[in-house]
């Protein structure tokens, strides 16, 4: 399933259970050249075109210091999915994969997740490359690339559990 909503061989759907109100809230919209899912890529590309990421009032000013990363991850709605398959036949050849270990945007949450370039930013717009949504697309976070960022807060005790038991780094130690 993905391209256009259709069931394929071997696809299995459920009866998803009622819809329990998570309190999300679109921050903005996405534009993109693409308004077939068809001509969509299938993920978004580094050198691929411009695409406009619009945040909304009252959001704008939580775009202060953005500029300093090149690269962003941005979370999105595809909000044309259905939502219902527990397996799908990405390649239409009845051959099926379980939806969680797919990228399927066809998920009980269908939640887009993006590695983009930031190029510039004007106002409440981020010009950006690397998207893969249909051109409308809610967006639902901006966050700064988890490999360029250093968190800002100071780190606390859990920073330091390994798997082996505490670290034993200078640093731990001086938060005991
Ligand atoms: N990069 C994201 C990820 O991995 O989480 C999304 C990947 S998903 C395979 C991308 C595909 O989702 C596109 O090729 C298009 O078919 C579909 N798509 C894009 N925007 C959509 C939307 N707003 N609603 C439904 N489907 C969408």
């Amino acid at each position: 399933m993905v391209r256009e909503n259709e069931i394929r061989e071997n696809e299995v759907a459920v009866e998803p259970p009622p819809a329990v109100d998570a309190g999300l809230v679109f921050i903005g919209r996405i534009e993109t050249p693409w308004v077939l899912r068809l001509e969509t890529p299938r993920q978004g590309r580094q050198d691929g075109p411009i695409c406009i990421i619009e945040v909304v009032e009252p959001w704008e000013e939580a775009l202060r210091g953005i500029e300093r990363f090149q690269r962003l991850e941005i979370l999105y709605w595809l909000d044309r999915s259905r939502r219902d398959l527990v397996l799908q036949s990405p390649a239409s050849n009845g051959e099926t994969h379980g939806t969680f270990s797919l990228r399927s945007p066809v998920r009980p949450n269908p939640i887009g997740t993006s590695i983009v370039i930031l190029e510039k930013v004007e106002g409440a717009r981020l010009f950006v490359k690397g998207l893969d949504c249909l051109d409308g697309t809610p967006l639902i976070d901006i966050k700064p690339d988890r490999c360029l960022f250093t968190p800002v807060a100071p780190p606390q005790k859990g920073d330091f559990e390994t798997a082996h038991g505490p670290d034993d780094s200078p640093i731990s130690q001086l938060m005991k």
